[in-house]
């Protein structure tokens, strides 16, 4: 029987067998990967955005000090009054820095400061906006708790308690929480190397003049910036022609240097393209048509020790894969963690065509619509190599591979670049 004709050529929508889906082919490069190995003592301060190879374990109580949280009076919970005033002998100061030496009787209370030590004997400190001074005395009302406004010495953090687990990127908080111990170093895990080049024979380098049907080596830039983003250590190898040996000679350099090797252009199935030949001979490869768009081809795979990934060539698509694919890789290397996406739901400013069988990440920006809701819309055109989508946009819409058009008002997912570029 004759296959009828709209299922032979499959062309009313983007569907194709062989094209892995987004989710699949971020496990699959996830599954095989080992967190580095690896760490250095770094001083505190640098630290900050690097991922802590060992926990850390309180070596002190956070407060060290039983202290006062308010200015006011601190006294013996005992001294409270059940009904009407008690009056209590004022027999000193302390502030913070400047602790009360010697012991508080019952009837007496002490002017306190907020941090200052709780005086041996007080157990309470009642606001001094609550307190009456006459002369010598201090005459206090009800309504207080015994225990009231006193923060206890290792109420925050105690004494052995784990403070920042292994795999933390450390953010200023955590700087300023291992400052609080007294902490001066962190043992933090060694950062990938990543060598990266550009591939292509029409590509020129800024300054130069350029020919016809040549263009600008953006990627370059753009990787670089994505790269040192992610903290990782970034080797830029420049560009390479559509050369065979030449690439050959670079992806062997590149191995023999990085922990991963980035490439862009030369994975489609044009007559320049040899990045998928050269891993196949020079290593291990698997190569994917990714159901998405932009970026449909990838390659990944291993030369040596060093870990490959081949992004397209377009500059949008170098972008979206690099998201997708290439920095979960490079943060499962740096802290263990597999971190799923971000996103998070908007109503659609603009209609957007799409046909089912590819997941898309069209470039968006978001707003607040007058109800307070998140609304998005387009950064305008959306061709990959439309690099100025992903310059005006905040967020990628992420439209899932079974979805069609997408209406005015109708709900999206966003995933927001805060936090992911
Ligand atoms: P390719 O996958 O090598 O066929 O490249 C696809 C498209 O991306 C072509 O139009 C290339 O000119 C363009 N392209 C490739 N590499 C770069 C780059 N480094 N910077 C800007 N455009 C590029
Ligand atoms: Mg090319």
């Amino acid at each position: 029987m004759p296959t009828p004709i709209a299922t032979a050529l499959n062309c009313a929508d983007d569907f194709d067998p062989e094209a892995v889906p987004v989710e699949e082919a971020r496990r699959r490069i996830l599954a095989g990967l080992e967190p580095l190995s690896g760490f250095q003592r770094v001083a505190l301060r640098e630290g900050l955005g690097r991922v802590l190879a060992e926990a850390v374990v309180s070596p002190s109580e956070v407060p060290a000090h039983t202290n006062s949280a308010m200015d006011g009076y601190a006294l013996c919970g005992a001294d409270l009054p059940t009904e009407g005033l008690v009056e209590l002998v004022l027999v000193g100061e302390a502030l913070a820095g400047h602790p009360f030496s010697g012991a508080v009787g019952r009837g007496a209370c002490v002017r306190i400061m907020t941090g200052a030590p709780i005086p041996l004997g007080t157990d309470t400190v009642v606001m001094q906006e609550q307190a009456e001074v006459s002369g010598g005395g201090v005459r206090i009302g009800t309504g207080h708790q015994p225990g009231q406004n006193v923060r206890r010495a290792g109420e925050d953090i105690a004494l052995g308690a784990e403070v920042l687990v292994p795999g933390r990127v450390l953010t200023p908080a955590d700087l300023g929480l291992l400052a609080s111990l007294s902490i001066a170093e962190v043992a933090v895990r060694r950062r990938p190397r990543v060598a990266f080049f550009s591939t292509g024979d029409e590509l020129r380098s800024i300054g130069q003049p350029l020919g016809e049907g040549e263009v600008y080596d953006s990627n370059r830039y753009t990787l670089f910036g994505m790269l040192a983003r992610v903290g990782v250590e970034v080797l830029d190898l420049g560009v390479v022609s559509d050369d065979p040996p030449r690439l050959a000679e670079a992806l062997c350099r590149a191995a023999a240097d990085a922990d991963v090797v980035i490439t862009s252009g030369g994975v489609s199935v044009g007559e320049a393209d040899y990045i998928k030949d050269l891993l196949a001979s020079l290593g291990t490869m698997s190569f994917w048509k990714i159901a998405m768009k932009p970026g449909r081809p990838l390659v990944f795979g291993r030369i040596g020790g060093s870990l490959f990934f081949g992004l397209p060539g377009n500059p949008v698509a170098v972008m979206v894969t690099f998201y997708q694919f290439v920095q979960p890789a490079l943060r499962f290397l740096m802290t263990g963690a597999v971190e799923a996406p971000f996103l998070v739901e908007a109503i659609s400013r603009a209609r957007m065509r799409k046909r089912p069988g590819r997941t898309e990440f069209q470039r968006g920006i978001l707003a607040r619509g007058p109800d307070g809701r998140l609304e998005v819309d387009l950064t305008g055109k959306q061709g990959s190599g439309v690099l100025r989508s992903m310059s005006l946009a905040d967020c990628f819409i992420l439209l899932p591979a079974e979805q069609g058009d997408v209406d005015i008002g109708g709900r999206v997912l966003v995933q927001p670049f805060l936090g992911l570029v």
